[in-house]
């Protein structure tokens, strides 16, 4: 089989789908890995970095995959360049994405979205909301350090006594304890918040302290539900007391295929010390600070909003070798007796599934 790559078009996109450690995998197990020309590049893997892998355009690798491997999905164009009846494995963005599902279904691609796989124990190792997550969060602390008017750490110098910052993570899920572990280290004061209760332990054991607002909303499958407009109101009235003295922010909080819940008003934000900073890493969803402007830095009264997008972009080495693990952890799941065999009865090639021979299989 083959099994191929491009080189990622999205603005900013630095990461690659197939590394050279993967690309040996895949040759081990006999496939064929076609790349198009510098696929790797930007994430620090030049062609030359890759064994015994055949390089060609865009076109060709899309002509000729069995399995088209992506980081974020191709443009609804090239999807018709795409072989018709191949198979396509990436992050696909299917939520409300109806006119690229329709370019799938016309190419009777069988597309699997890796976005939808369960969280269970088995699918750990194909799991890039974690793995990516776990990149975003660490960058996302990196960002609030670098944009903090004051240092995280506690310092003591002839020059007198700073006190270390106190920054709280709202959210507590993958990226949030990876933002809570980066935090800790840098030395500051930390605190963390969710609404599932399981993460107060998650949240001490990485020497944080968990903030406990009273509002308790576990929904399926390990993830948070939306909360009701009273919960929403009595989390606010809580968080709002709690935040004159905060000043970092990093929030994370997300509810999968919903837009992020708004968790900070503009009225939050100016209770706020000034010089405060709030980096805002649900800003991709529409951000859980009503202030938040994707991309882009807000100033109110003297805070600082942040709305970073594509984080794991930004350290796209180590993204893109989780990330390909992951890819690669998956397509072998494909794959019997060297042919190309989704398997429906398996639960993660069927709930991962967006399209098949012609048919949507994802809605939402
Ligand atoms: P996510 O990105 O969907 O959400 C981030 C966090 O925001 C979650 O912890 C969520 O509880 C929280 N949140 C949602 N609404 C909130 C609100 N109104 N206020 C405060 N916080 C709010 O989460 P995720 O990182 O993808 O993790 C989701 C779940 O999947 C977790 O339970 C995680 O432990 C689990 N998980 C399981 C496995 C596994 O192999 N079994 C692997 C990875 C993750």
């Amino acid at each position: 089989i083959t099994v191929g790559a491009l080189r990622e078009t999205a603005a900013g996109e630095r990461r690659v789908a197939i590394t050279p450690e993967m690309a040996k995998k895949m040759r081990g197990r006999g496939w064929r890995v076609l790349l198009e020309r510098d696929a790797g590049a930007s994430a620090g893997f030049p062609d030359a970095s890759y064994a015994d892998v055949e390089f060609a355009s865009a076109a060709e690798v899309c002509a000729q995959a069995d399995v088209l491997t992506c980081v974020l999905p191709p443009a609804d164009g090239a999807i018709a360049g795409l072989r018709e009846q191949s198979v396509l494995v990436g992050q696909l963005r299917p939520y409300g994405a109806h006119e690229r599902i329709a370019a799938m279904s016309a190419r009777k691609l069988a597309a699997y979205a890796l976005e939808l796989l369960p969280r269970t124990t088995r699918a750990q190792a194909m799991d890039v909301l974690s793995s990516q997550a776990a990149v975003a969060g660490y960058r996302a602390m990196l960002i609030a350090a670098e944009s903090a008017p004051k240092f995280f750490p506690m310092l003591t110098t002839a020059a007198g006594t700073i006190r270390p910052s106190r920054v709280l993570v709202i959210g507590a899920g993958v990226a949030g304890l990876q933002a809570i572990a980066t935090a800790r280290r840098l030395g500051a004061q930390t605190e963390g918040y969710d609404v599932r209760p399981e993460t107060r332990e998650q949240v001490e054991s990485l020497g944080a302290k968990f903030l406990d607002l009273g509002v308790s909303a576990a929904g399926s499958g390990g993830y948070a539900r939306e909360l009701s407009a009273e919960e929403r109101a009595a989390q606010q009235q809580a968080l709002a007391d709690h935040l004159k003295n905060v000043d970092v922010i990093v929030s994370t909080a997300a509810v999968p295929g919903r837009p992020a819940p708004k968790i900070l008003s503009a009225a939050m934000v100016a209770g706020m010390k000034p010089g405060a900073l709030i980096v805002d890493m649900a800003a991709e969803s529409g951000g859980n600070c009503e202030l938040t402007r994707p991309g882009e830095r807000v100033e109110h009264g003297g805070v600082t909003i942040l709305g970073p997008l594509n984080l794991p972009a930004g350290a796209p080495l180590h993204a893109s070798e989780m990330y390909a693990r992951n890819v690669f952890n998956f397509v072998e799941l494909l794959v019997k007796d060297d042919a190309v065999a989704p398997d429906d009865a398996d639960e993660l090639v069927a709930k991962s599934c967006v399209t098949r021979d012609g048919t949507a299989r994802f809605t939402g």
